[in-house]
């Protein structure tokens, strides 16, 4: 079992199978997209199944596939035959902007593979195409309806966007209202591979909160897991729940149960802190599986208790990382 040096059980990875994406959301990346890693940077397919089998063995019982775009990585569905054949490894799930799961949704329902995470930032179009600058908003949108109507466990996430996308937070719970989903709003995080900088932000969880308390004052608070980063509420009449995530006032560093690992093996103990050891090369070359479990123990072991801890780490460069480099 992993157990950092602030005594968090560490049980769910989050595994970035590529950093390259086919959107370009704004707050995520610049337009001319950020310096992609080489191809033999990136951890191979058989490597990823590799360091999941690895860190199965050390206790996580729950990997999410992120990126960049997952599917954008075609030999994806690959990865995901093998981790359901984990002994240990109980939840599987991914994350990804619905632009290509298109096809491979009856093989993922085929798997068990149901939980699906579909960041949605805007159910305008206009709107959608101005933070994605890509128009894939119909697809996009087939692709989620698809996931709901189909029995996927989806979530939905919107990053809430100070002058873009706060006319949409509404209308999104409207919209969703007869649909078994979880719509999920998230603070913005500085990492949008240096685009832009900021200090604070307009749109915190409290002011989200209140904004929907306007429309929906009668809004019910749900109990949620402690290791849940979001807080979760109903809204009386709605088939689905909404929730929030502090992502940038961070507020739930103290049950964090989490690891990353990058597209290039990076081991990341928190989003705002730096990568605490790589192990491509380790995969790749003749260490054993001990030295590989070791490096990660090492990395668990010496984990910021905070994110504000974390971010001390970097002193002015932490806003040059991209989440589509770290996975989110
Ligand atoms: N491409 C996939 C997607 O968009 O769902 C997976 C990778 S994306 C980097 C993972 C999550 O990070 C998405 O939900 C995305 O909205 C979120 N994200 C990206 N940049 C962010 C930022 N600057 N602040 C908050 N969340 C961000
Ligand atoms: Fe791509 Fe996801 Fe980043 Fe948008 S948030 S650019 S879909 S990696």
């Amino acid at each position: 079992m992993l157990i950092d040096n602030h005594n968090r059980k560490i049980n769910y990875l989050r595994l970035a199978v590529t950093d390259r994406c086919n959107l370009r959301c704004n707050y995520c990346m610049p337009a001319e997209g950020i310096d992609f890693v080489k191809n033999d940077k990136l951890l191979t397919i058989s490597e990823l199944a590799q360091v999941s089998e690895v860190l199965v063995g050390q206790g996580i019982d729950k990997i999410r596939i992120t990126g960049g775009e997952p599917f954008v990585r075609k030999d994806l569905m690959v990865l995901l035959r093998k981790l359901t054949t984990l002994e240990g490894l109980n939840d599987i799930s991914v994350t990804t902007n619905a632009t290509l799961i298109g096809s491979h949704i009856d093989e993922l329902k085929e798997l068990g593979i149901k939980n699906v995470n579909v960041s949605l930032d805007a159910i305008n179009r206009e709107t959608f195409e101005r933070i994605t600058r890509r128009n894939q908003f119909d697809t996009v949108h087939n692709n989620l309806i698809r996931l709901i109507t189909e029995g996927f466990n989806v979530r939905i996430n919107f990053i809430v966007l100070d002058g873009q996308n706060e006319q949409d937070i509404i209308p999104i719970l409207e919209l969703m209202k007869h649909y078994n989903v979880s719509v999920r709003f998230l603070e913005e995080m500085p990492f949008n591979g240096g685009s832009k900088n900021f200090a604070s932000i307009k749109w915190n969880y409290k002011a989200i909160l209140e904004h929907i308390a306007e429309h929906y004052p009668n809004f019910e608070k749900l109990e949620s897991h402690p290791t849940s980063t979001s807080i979760n509420y109903k809204i009386p009449g709605h088939k689905g729940t909404f929730g929030i995530i502090p992502s940038f006032s961070r507020t739930f560093c103290g049950t964090c149960n989490r690891l990353r690992i990058t597209a290039t093996g990076d081991v990341i103990t928190c989003l705002y802190g730096k990568p605490k050891a790589n192990i491509r090369e380790m995969v790749r070359g003749k260490n054993s599986v001990e030295e590989v479990q070791n490096a990660i123990l090492k990395a668990v072991g010496s984990r910021a208790k905070t994110g504000f801890d974390a971010q001390e780490e970097h002193a002015k460069t932490i806003f040059d990382n991209s989440m589509t480099s770290i996975g989110g």
